[in-house]
């Protein structure tokens, strides 16, 4: 049975929702479930601890964090309770739970190494034979399949998918707060408490009513802000420009020389180029990384042990912005004379993000319930709105390269 309870609910502190609740055992046991549990060992915010040292927070965190603003959402949202059966609220709660599985170490900085992307390895994760599926199968069959279907969007009830990936989402307001608590920055912040209490169900869509328009402009300010003072630190792009030389490095010598796939069994995908198997993927976690580039310190490959020394030791690449289209070729040139191969030691980071788009093909916009009880997007009762999504796009291209 789907639906059996704890036999007490469980508790667990959290500094930003206060307690994640849990009543359902499946719910419980997939969080004990060894592939959840591989979350503890991946940090939510990637490099960023290297900035702000205090952002030591995992995506096991971040996971029950998602978990309960679902749970809350469909207790608390006006109308949501009556409004989904309890297999489907059971489904979305498992689906908040279960919707970063597939990350790979150091953030999104993975994908552009591993192949697939993290969500189809989630869905991969959950469909194959793994130990969180073969838990969910013993409450319903069909249990593994329907939360995959939410995570795809290809969910009959959109509702379910909107509260876990739209713009205004449980994945979304989870971190932000979390993140702006452990950066110890102030930007993040928002009013959840507001945007639950003002959230309603309408004609099949999850809407804000009018009166909580304030509270969704502070949490697209929060988004804003948390993108270019936090995301897109240059010195977290700086050690994820070294993560990639390093990568990229390891790739060359696996072709060139077959040893090195022996020499480094945790980064064999690299070899094969990027695809991963399920079993692969949950040895993967950043311990299992540093523990491949404490090896690579020693590697008789000049090139591939410098990287690694400066991962481990914070040996950070220098930056600058890209003014004009020579700039490229000049360090190039620079970094050539100074002994360095640019093929390596040169990288482009282009950054650019607005925190709202008003058109979606997938419906994902934020609408509000007017007071006329008609729905409308949200640039177009929102004058900051507005005016950040319709004003200049801010971007920022940088090359990352040794200091001097
Ligand atoms: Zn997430």
């Amino acid at each position: 049975m789907f639906n059996v309870k704890c036999n007490e609910q469980k508790v667990m502190r959290d500094p930003i929702h206060e307690y994640i609740h849990v009543d359902y055992q499946v719910i419980w046991d997939a969080i004990n479930s060894k592939e959840f549990q591989r979350l503890r060992r991946i940090h939510q915010m990637g490099t960023s601890y290297q900035v702000y040292h205090t952002a030591e927070h995992s995506r096991f965190s971040h996971s029950l964090g998602v978990y309960e603003i679902i749970r809350r959402m469909v207790y608390e949202v006006k109308g949501l309770d009556e409004y989904l059966s309890e297999y489907e609220k059971i489904t979305i709660m498992l689906a908040g739970l279960c919707h970063d599985l597939g990350h790979g170490p150091f953030s999104h900085f993975f994908e552009s190494v591993i192949k697939p992307d993290h969500e189809k390895i989630s869905a991969k994760i959950l469909l194959e034979e793994s130990d969180i599926h073969s838990i969910l199968v013993k409450y319903d069959n069909d249990l593994p399949k329907n939360i995959v279907s939410v995570l795809n969007h290809t969910h009959s009830n959109k509702v379910l998918t909107r509260m876990i990936s739209s713009q205004l989402d449980a994945d979304r307001m989870d971190y932000l707060l979390r993140d702006a608590y452990f950066t110890g920055t102030s930007y993040g912040h928002f009013d959840l408490e507001r945007i639950l209490r003002t959230l309603r169900v309408v004609d099949h869509q999850l809407v804000i009513k009018e009166s909580g328009v304030h509270s969704v402009e502070d949490y697209i300010m929060a988004r804003y802000h948390m993108y270019w003072q936090v995301y897109y630190h240059p010195t977290s792009r700086s050690i994820e420009a070294i993560l990639y030389a390093f990568f990229n490095r390891l790739k060359d010598l696996m072709i060139e020389d077959k040893t090195y796939v022996d020499t480094y069994p945790m980064f064999k995908f690299i070899s094969n180029s990027g695809e991963i198997s399920i079993q692969e993927h949950y040895k993967l976690d950043e311990t299992s990384c540093f523990y491949g580039f404490q090896c690579a310190q020693d590697d008789k490959d000049s090139i591939l042990s410098d990287f690694a020394h400066r991962i481990l030791e914070r040996k950070l690449f220098d930056y600058a912005d890209i003014q004009s289209s020579n700039d490229y070729e000049s360090k190039k040139q620079e970094l050539i004379q100074r002994g360095y191969n640019p093929e390596y030691y040169l990288y482009i980071d282009k950054a650019e993000k607005r925190p709202y788009s008003p058109y979606s093909e997938d419906d994902s916009q934020i609408m509000i319930l007017m007071p006329d009880k008609t729905i409308k997007e949200l640039s177009q009762v929102s004058v900051i709105v507005s005016a950040i999504v319709f004003g200049k796009q801010k971007s920022e291209n940088k090359l990352f390269f040794p200091k001097m």
